[in-house]
């Protein structure tokens, strides 16, 4: 059986050694990260992420869709919360009975690897930091402790992540186009705590605060507290949110009722102890080299989070990628060169819509479209 070697054991790299290890290949993972499951804290992006149908489709292939989807919190609209702390308006998602899912990362994380271990020829090796790739050989330089190793197979995936190291050995490859853009808007997380033993707000659905050029978001998790997301220009932290007085002045003007059950307390602690941390769209083309090497995930197609799609398109490469091998009965050349020239297109489409809903939810959910305001007359 063919072995591929794979860099990163992060939701895309997990769910692609789930894949291969369903085929049978002999898989090995390398991480630069502890053992997750073994971790009192895990440091990183995004507590709980939105999955969709996408990421679903990806999911069942493997048979985890309904044991992931059960663990989660089901949003059927985006509930609209105004400037006054009363009032709200209702947007669903879809036809009755669709809806995205709320998803714990790490759960959703350490689920995968223990999925894809429990096949015998699957192997990760945790912190194992990849250095470099070489294209031509098919060839990684793993660091772990002060050891270097070179490691092989019949084919790489990149999946370490939007500053993925196999990319940077990439970036003199002849013809390999590839851009990034960081937006104005930075991101802090914080945490509503259960309310007498329940959620504090209503969980089914996506909170929405949007207020112009800053936003805030709440997806509830399932142990009935929500996780709770700022996005604002580096500029708005720096003149609005400058200190403990100016932050909880900030937080009670703008968003009255998160406010209420976020409290003074938290948001200070949480301002005065993390950052923002700044969002990047990155773009490459192509995605796969010499018939040997391919970027996945963040590291093909970074997107900033506003079209909640990053995981999504990342866990439907790997089920385009396992479709596509198939098709050419395991033709790794012919397979990979396909797949890229088919998933370049998508990433990119996928990518420009998420930036475009980067001004959709700070802004235009609250303002009736252009088409509309003409039909009323309002113009
Ligand atoms: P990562 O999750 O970054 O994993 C990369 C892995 O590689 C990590 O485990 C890392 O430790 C490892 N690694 C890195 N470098 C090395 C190295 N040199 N050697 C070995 N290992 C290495 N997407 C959605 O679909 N829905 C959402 O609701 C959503 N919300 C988001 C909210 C925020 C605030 C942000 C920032 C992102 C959000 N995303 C969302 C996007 C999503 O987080 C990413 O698209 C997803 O994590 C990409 O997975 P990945 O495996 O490609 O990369």
């Amino acid at each position: 059986m063919p072995k591929v070697i794979i860099a990163g054991a992060g939701l895309v790299g997990a769910l692609n050694a789930c894949f291969f290890a369903r085929k049978g290949w002999e898989v090995e993972v390398y991480e630069f990260r502890k053992d997750i499951r073994q971790m009192e804290h895990v440091q990183g992006r995004s507590i709980n992420l939105a999955l969709s149908y996408r990421g679903k489709c990806a999911l069942e292939a493997v048979g985890l869709k309904d044991y992931i989807v059960d663990q989660g919190v089901e949003m059927h609209s985006r509930l609209i919360h105004d400037i006054d702390g009363k009032t709200m308006h209702r947007q669903p998602y879809g036809q009755p009975g669709e809806h995205i899912v709320s998803i714990n990362r790490r759960h959703l994380n350490e689920v995968m690897i223990t999925e894809a271990e429990k096949h015998p020829q699957v192997t990760f090796f945790f912190e194992h930091k990849v250095i470099k790739a070489d294209v031509n050989k098919g060839k990684l330089t793993v660091q772990h402790n002060d050891t270097y190793v070179d490691v092989v197979g019949d084919l790489i995936l990149a999946c370490d992540g939007a500053y993925s190291a196999v990319r940077r050995s990439l970036m003199a490859t002849p013809l390999f186009d590839f851009s990034q853009e960081y937006i104005a808007h930075g991101y802090v997380e914080l945490n509503i705590l259960p309310q007498n033993n329940e959620y504090a707000f209503e969980p089914n659905v996506f909170h929405l605060w949007p207020r112009g050029d800053f936003t805030l978001i709440a997806l509830a998790n399932r142990d009935k507290t929500f996780t709770v997301t700022i996005f604002a220009p580096y500029e708005t932290f720096e003149k609005e949110m400058y200190d403990s007085e100016s932050v909880v002045a900030f937080f009670k003007r703008m968003f009255p009722d998160a406010f209420a059950f976020l409290g003074a307390e938290h948001i200070e602690e949480t301002f005065n102890r993390i950052k923002p941390l700044p969002l990047v769209s990155i773009k490459c083309s192509p995605h796969a080299f010499n018939g040997k090497v391919i970027l996945m995930g963040d590291a093909a197609h970074a997107m900033v989070p506003f079209y909640g799609q990053g995981m999504n398109c990342g866990f439907e490469d790997c089920l385009v990628l396992s479709d596509t091998l198939d098709e050419y009965n395991d033709d790794i050349e012919t397979a990979i060169t396909t797949y890229s020239t088919n998933r370049v297109r998508d990433a990119h489409v996928i990518n420009d819509l998420a930036m475009y809903n980067y001004n959709e939810l700070k802004d235009l959910v609250n303002k009736t479209s252009y088409k509309m305001r003409k039909k009323l007359d309002l113009w």
